[in-house]
């Protein structure tokens, strides 16, 4: 049987790629991946390529160290910057798919949705900064740009601009490019599709951003918040539901009912989301308010200040926009979750309350209160123990909950030993260099 999406030249021609990186991410959504010669591809589509999964984050356990990574053909492309081609694929364990490789979850989570005929579509705004480092973590800001700035305050969008000539090698179609609020902060936007392909999307993008800022000598970053008194990096999630090709979001004066359940569901469960969202200590250092990052558990059309806004459109172009997810996500954990979340509000018919149409960070708490507006977790710690209490976010992820669990508590842990040897109090909104030292690379 042949494999269509391989073609032939690059099976042995010399010109072509001569390797295929096998990309896979671990539980924290960090790219992970082995090398083999252009010649196994067929074998890694067919039989897969084994490997010893035990050093992987999250995959840990010694009895599930034999694993197998099978090459998803849809998924080729070739990395320009570096002359050799990538797949991702599913892994499994034995003949069974393994149970916390986290492509394998999202593709779970797509096939409940898929019975009930509906199909996701998910469009990021991902955020980073490009610092230069001098020393270990002294950051040098290129420039003192801010939102939409060019030029001298612009300093590096020769690299923007040379990410998004590279994207499309990728399968990304980039829509907009520009500098965002932050010193040095930037974004591209990239086109939606259905989410499995967004979730591939988004690891091919820091991919390529982190590769091309690294060919000019620079470093990019997508760590929530790496500099204290700076906007944080956001990844905004745009999200509709689509059904025999209409978008299901879409009602007679506005959103459907359909639209308005699912965003109930998110909102029920939105504080165990967000360990899966936001699932590094340094997230919640950016869920703080005064950034345009969302603290408060609300939604409104149009208001930013809300954790789910619902902008302005026309004709089919109804979404949600979730805007506490940030960069350091596992996109593929965070959206099973979310989109289990809002399948959850649409089987129950669950009403978003906390609507609010004023400036949430404007209000006192007993105005909060009396709209039933509830804040967000405010430490990985706090958001942990959130997803334990939740089944509906716990099942999204079947038997990796566990894998997710362990691993996040292990961490939050060292964060917590870090601070007391320092003596440094717990509620720090301070960037540490504990931060720095594990997120920068995110
Ligand atoms: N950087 C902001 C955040 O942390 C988002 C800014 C924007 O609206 O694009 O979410
Ligand atoms: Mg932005
Ligand atoms: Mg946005």
């Amino acid at each position: 049987n042949e494999i269509k999406t391989i073609p032939e030249e690059f099976k042995t021609s010399t010109k072509k790629p001569r390797f295929l990186l096998l990309a896979f991410t671990d539980i924290n959504g960090s790219l992970k991946g082995m090398e083999i010669p252009i010649e196994r591809y067929e074998e890694a589509v067919e039989n897969g390529i084994s490997f010893d999964g035990s050093s992987i984050p999250g995959f840990e356990g010694i009895e599930d160290s034999d694993l197998i990574f099978k090459a998803d053909p849809d998924t080729y492309a070739e990395l320009p910057w570096e002359g050799i081609g990538r797949v991702y694929g599913y892994i499994y364990k034995g003949d069974k798919p393994y149970h916390a490789d986290p492509r394998g979850i999202l593709k779970k989570a797509l096939e409940e949705l898929e019975k009930k005929g509906i199909k996701a579509y998910i469009g990021p705004e991902p955020e980073f900064y490009i610092f230069k480092k001098n020393g270990t973590w002294e950051l040098h800001i290129p420039d003192n740009g801010g939102y939409f700035d060019l030029v001298a305050l612009d300093k590096a969008r020769d690299i923007r601009r040379e990410i998004a000539l590279y994207m499309p090698y990728l399968g990304l179609k980039p829509e907009v490019l520009h500098h965002e609020v932050g010193k040095a902060q930037h974004e591209i936007d990239f086109r939606y599709d259905e989410a499995l392909r967004t979730a591939d999307n988004i690891i091919s993008f820091k991919h390529v951003v982190k590769a091309v800022a690294e060919l000019h000598s620079y470093y990019a970053t997508f760590m929530p918040k790496p500099l204290y008194g700076l906007p944080g990096n956001g990844m905004h999630l745009h999200i509709s539901l689509w059904k025999d090709g209409e978008n299901i979001f879409v009602g007679e004066n506005g959103l459907s009912d359909t639209a308005l359940y699912f965003i109930g569901g998110i909102l029920k469960h939105a504080k165990a989301l967000t360990a899966l969202t936001n699932p590094t200590v340094n997230s919640y250092k950016r869920l703080v308010p005064g950034y345009e990052a969302p603290v408060y558990i609300s939604w409104g059309y149009r208001n930013r200040s809300a954790l789910i806004r619902v902008p302005a459109f026309k004709g089919s172009g109804a979404r949600i926009e979730y805007r506490c997810p940030d960069p350091s996500a596992n996109p593929y954990l965070a959206f099973a979750g979310i989109l289990m979340a809002g399948l959850d509000g649409i089987k129950r018919k669950i009403e978003p309350d906390s609507y609010v149409e004023t400036n949430v960070y404007e209000m006192d708490e007993v105005e909060r209160e009396r709209l039933g507006i509830e804040t967000l977790p405010g430490s990985l710690g706090e958001a942990l123990e959130e997803l334990k209490k939740d089944k509906t976010v716990r099942e999204a992820l079947g038997r990796a909950c566990r894998n997710f669990i362990d691993y996040k508590e292990r961490e939050w842990e060292e964060y917590l030993e870090y601070l007391s040897l320092r003596d440094i109090p717990i509620d720090t909104k301070k960037v540490t260099e504990w931060e720095l030292e594990r997120y920068f690379y995110v």
